[in-house]
């Protein structure tokens, strides 16, 4: 009775968190400590790792499959920037690197993403967004999961690059709920003003056009490297990610073809 009402509140508190961050991720690192330690729901998931260039609706459909199949979404995006808020020394290191679209170096990112794949929440299970970004850290990544005997299933969001360019200048972030907004796909009623708050909407310093094409550069000349790495080796589950954000849920869960474990 006891372990069943903190099942059902674990449950609660996820979905109205996603609900009012506006991102599992963030959730994530917003989640009470003793939150973390909740005992098994049941059998392993395995790691959902999502590829796909900035912008491509990662987040969204990493919250998705998080409350599908109940385990957490990880952004190494939102973990740094929380470290870059928090202003830790690896923070301030990943600023100079994040402001100008550039790749954290693997001797920030990987302390920052081993610590957080240690909690217990993520025993059996995770959704990774954002991650890899290189062959090298898909190459590491494989050796990690193995460690940890979970399954990766990669998933990549293919998006042409002129609909990036729009997905991203156009997006506009709520400071105060995280609520994001796109000017040109998904405006908010009034213009500049979050729907829920009311609080003055903001670009992120990365979505500028200038910083957008360099981190778009990047992911083709790196990120590439790791799709054709999953691709050799027929591991790459390639999905549309130039549909509706329900359109695109839908086919990923018909070609990931994972049981839910929603209640
Ligand atoms: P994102 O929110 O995923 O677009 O990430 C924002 C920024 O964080 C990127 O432009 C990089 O500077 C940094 N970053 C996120 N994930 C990684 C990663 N796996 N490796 C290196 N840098 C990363």
């Amino acid at each position: 009775m006891q372990a069943d009402s903190r099942k059902i509140s674990r449950r609660r508190f996820l979905r109205e968190s996603s609900v009012a961050v506006g991102g599992l991720s963030i959730l994530t690192l917003a989640e009470p400590a003793g939150m973390r330690g909740a005992p098994a729901e049941s059998s392993p998931v395995g790691a959902i790792v999502l590829l796909g260039p900035p912008g491509a609706g990662k987040s969204v459909q990493g919250r998705r499959l998080a409350e599908r199949h109940a385990i957490p979404v990880i952004s190494t995006g939102d973990l740094l920037r929380d470290h870059v808020r928090r202003g830790t020394k690896l923070g301030l290191e990943a600023d100079s690197y994040m402001k100008t679209g550039k790749l954290v170096p693997d001797s920030l990112m990987t302390p920052i993403l081993e610590e957080r794949l240690s909690q217990p929440d993520c025993a059996r299970g995770f959704i990774l967004d954002g991650y890899p970004r290189t062959l090298a850290q898909a190459e590491g990544l494989d050796v990690l999961l193995k460690g940890k005997g979970l399954t990766p299933h990669i998933i990549l969001l293919d998006v042409p690059d002129e609909r990036v360019l729009k997905l991203l200048s156009g997006r506009r972030v709520c400071p105060r709920c995280q609520r994001v907004y796109n000017i040109y796909y998904q405006p908010s009623k009034r213009e500049g003003l979050c729907d829920a708050d009311g609080s003055a909407l903001v670009q992120r310093p990365d979505d500028q056009e200038e910083v957008i094409r360099h981190r778009l550069e990047t992911y083709h000349k790196e990120t590439q490297a790791a799709i054709d790495y999953y691709s050799r080796q027929n591991r790459l589950i390639r999905i549309n990610g130039d549909q509706t954000p329900d359109q695109v849920a839908t086919e990923i869960e018909s070609k990931l073809a994972l049981p839910s474990h929603r209640p």
